[in-house]
């Protein structure tokens, strides 16, 4: 596996791709990489005869009062899990390099970006449309792999390269998650013992309102009810939204009558992290 570290070496690497007509494609990650990244990799693997990843802690898609500078960077642990994993290229650029003196240009995906995380996080996908087009033009990948556990992303960016005509096509991958059901994040080692023990609630909230979607409830307001005695009943954390949405608009419905997803999101009390989940419930139009 090559590491590089500047646009111009990436850019040497894919030409030498292009005139060996290989396809590539392509993983973006922050990095800390676990179990749920590395499927991501397995499924291009699958599908294209060059992987390239980039490990990137994106600071524009950071508010000030978030956790960008205690964010985790086992870079060396990352580079030998890639390798193992079956990625041919670890893209790692430098803040200097991705965004240089006076830069100035951001991507706005308009309303999707505004619901949900978009409510909570104002800036967020700004800052992730941004750098996902810009990694999308430095490595000029056939496909490019996101995972469903970052749902709002998928719609942002799947947005974005419509609209915008960028020349990839992007491939979705399902949720890795424990098998005590929580998701798999680099931001779980922040989590303390005791929130830990706690997560799996999350997903069994999820799990209990699709049941009973299964059983036939369509009512938005009943499911996320499910959702949140649960949550109540541990005590465990403090619900951020639990909402039923649309699942190309992201708009908030009130029943289950097209595709959508019930979508989560919990703080810890100690460590006060964020726990996000969601599940696809297909209602039939
Ligand atoms: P991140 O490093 O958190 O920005 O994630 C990089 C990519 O990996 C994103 O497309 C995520 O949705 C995806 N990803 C992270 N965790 C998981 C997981 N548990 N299962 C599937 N994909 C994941």
């Amino acid at each position: 596996m090559e590491t590089i570290h500047t646009i111009q070496e990436m850019r040497q690497l894919r030409a030498r791709f292009r005139a060996a007509g290989r396809a590539v494609g392509f993983i973006p990650t922050m990095g800390a990489l676990h179990d749920g990244h590395l499927s991501l990799v397995t499924a291009a693997r699958q599908e294209c005869s060059h992987v390239v990843m980039s490990v990137y802690v994106n600071p524009t898609q950071f508010a000030p009062n978030e956790d960008f500078s205690r964010y985790p960077r086992p870079f060396e642990l990352d580079r030998a899990r890639a390798e193992e994993a079956g990625c041919d290229v670890l893209f790692a650029p430098t803040d200097a390099e991705m965004y240089p003196a006076r830069f100035a240009s951001y991507v706005n995906v308009g309303d999707v970006t505004e619901r949900l995380e978009g409510v909570l996080r104002p800036d967020h996908y700004r800052g992730v449309a941004t750098v996902v087009l810009k990694l999308i033009n430095i490595v000029q990948p056939e496909k490019a792999y996101f995972g469903q556990k970052d749902a709002q992303q998928v719609v942002v960016i799947r947005k974005m390269v419509d609209e915008l005509n960028v020349p990839v096509a992007l491939e979705v991958v399902p949720t890795l998650r424990h098998c005590d059901g929580v998701v798999m994040s680099s931001r779980n080692v922040f989590l303390t013992a005791r929130e830990r023990e706690h997560a799996p609630v999350i997903s069994q909230g999820l799990q209990r309102a699709r049941d009973a979607f299964q059983a036939g409830a369509r009512d938005a307001t009943v499911l996320c009810d499910i959702v949140r005695e649960c949550y109540e009943r541990s005590g465990a954390f403090k619900v951020e939204y639990i909402a039923v949405a649309d699942a190309q608009t992201f708009e908030e419905v009130a029943a289950v009558d097209r595709p959508t997803l019930l979508l989560v999101s919990c703080k810890t009390p100690e460590s006060g992290t964020r726990l996000l989940d969601n599940v696809v419930l297909d209602g039939a139009r």
